[in-house]
């Protein structure tokens, strides 16, 4: 009897931990859902057990997407080209307030999942109504997930107001106490759509709870000058002041920041999360990444809904945020590709705190792993794979991935999801708000 459950053999291990190495002719053995090792390929060859070839193939740790809004999948070029403000006030709310139901929230959740898993992604944070229907959707789907439950000052077809939307979240905390891939953490929506009360509250009992705390901030400068105008302080010293910031918290955007946010960010370990497509895209600036790397701030990166950056691809976002985080600094040697692999990985698990078990390919760790064909043509020839991965890669390249051993894409098909039935669900919605769309212009 073999030590492991199975032995996956691609052409090379890039493990992320240690920092910048590919690992070739070694091999990964798992054993109960965990990394049980990296051998030479010599030895592992050896041993009697299943073993999983994976020709032309880079193993690497599962993608961590550390921002999205799963259901909005199906508002994918629903309203683009638009404002920030306008894109929400006069498109994305309306068309929540009239669709908003668990059928849409479990469709929506699904077509984003499928599309997360062929994109490489096997963790993801997730913000939307109806948590509990998007928690379903990624415990049957397989994924891990932390749901960061909505607490909005309005009401939703998910709640009367924060109140009752805390409420509901924590029962789906105690729900998922005991789930070993799903966890449930705060979703203040943000500064601006949340009383500095209710953030008061959140932040007493998250602190209590220590759950994560996660919040649109510094997404604009208008969020930040109305900010300044209603309550005298910047967002991010808003969260200061109301002990909001932490080393559980998650600050998703923050493109429009100043030395000072830097450094009160730094100052309370908190978590700064990269969403570089769809801060391009709403035209809201870029965040200075490698200016906080350098402070010592830890940045994951996330794809936003569909409905801002319309794809689901984190090999396009560790593209665009390496290429943008040169442009930026005017400097070539910013935001590398190893620095981008590491973002969209160990950083993900650090701002999850969950560090010592997710993030890279080491015995102990979780077997959350994908292969990546890097084997084709526009990909060769192969002089620095890390290089491959970021700048060369379509997105279209993820073969097979894990999550604690169990694979969920093999090959490139989709194990746990339908892809037809998602079409048929997708093209159903498409319909439905479409005619809605053209209510809004008439
Ligand atoms: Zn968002």
């Amino acid at each position: 009897m073999s030590d492991f459950d199975t032995v996956l053999h691609p052409d090379h291990v890039v493990p992320i931990m240690p920092r910048r190495q590919v690992l070739s002719d070694h091999s990964v053995a798992l054993k109960g859902g965990q990394i049980a090792a990296i051998l030479p390929r010599s030895e592992a060859l050896l041993i009697d057990v299943e073993h999983t070839p994976l020709p032309g193939c880079v193993l690497m740790p599962g993608l961590i997407n550390l921002h999205c809004h799963s259901a909005m999948s199906l508002l994918r070029g629903y309203a683009d080209d638009l404002s920030l403000m306008t894109w929400l006030q006069d498109y994305i709310w309306p068309t929540e307030r009239e669709f908003i139901s668990p059928d849409f929230v479990r469709d929506g959740s699904d077509l984003a999942l499928a599309d997360l898993l062929l994109g490489g992604t096997t963790t993801l944070a997730d913000h939307y109504f109806f948590p509990d229907v998007t928690a379903a959707s990624i415990d049957r789907a397989g994924l891990r997930g932390l749901l960061t439950f909505p607490v909005i000052d309005v009401e939703t077809g998910w709640a009367r107001n924060a109140e009752e939307g805390i409420n509901r979240g924590l029962a789906l905390r105690d729900d998922y106490r005991d789930h070993d891939r799903i966890d449930i953490g705060f979703g203040p929506h943000s500064t601006y759509m949340v009383k500095e009360e209710t953030l008061a509250k959140v932040a007493v009992l998250a602190d209590e709870l220590e759950a994560s705390v996660q919040i649109h901030l510094h997404e604009s400068r208008e969020e930040v000058l109305t900010a300044v105008e209603r309550t005298g302080v910047r967002p991010v010293d808003l969260l200061e002041r109301l002990g909001l910031l932490g080393p559980r918290t998650q600050c998703v955007h923050m493109t429009a920041i100043g030395e000072q946010d830097m450094e009160t960010v730094a100052k309370y370990g908190a978590h700064v999360v990269h969403c570089p497509r769809s801060n391009l895209k709403l035209g809201v600036g870029i965040c200075p990444v490698q200016r906080l790397l350098d402070l010592g701030i830890n940045v994951a990166l996330g794809t936003d809904g569909a409905a801002s950056s319309n794809r689901l691809s984190m090999l396009a976002e560790m593209q665009t945020a390496s290429l943008i985080g040169k442009t930026q600094h005017g400097d070539p040697t910013a935001v590398d590709a190893w620095t981008a692999l590491e973002m969209a990985t160990l950083a993900g698990a650090r701002a999850l705190g969950k560090e010592d078990t997710l993030g890279s390919i080491e015995p102990g760790k979780v077997a959350d792993l994908i292969a990546i064909n890097v084997s084709a043509l526009p990909l060769s020839p192969n002089h620095n794979l890390a290089s491959s991965l970021v700048y060369a890669t379509s997105g279209q390249e993820v073969s097979w991935s894990w999550v604690a051993g169990k694979p969920l894409l093999q090959d490139g098909r989709l194990l746990t999801l339908d892809y037809t039935d998602l079409m048929t669900r997708a093209e159903r919605w498409s319909q439905q708000l479409g005619a809605f769309r053209k209510t809004l212009e008439s």
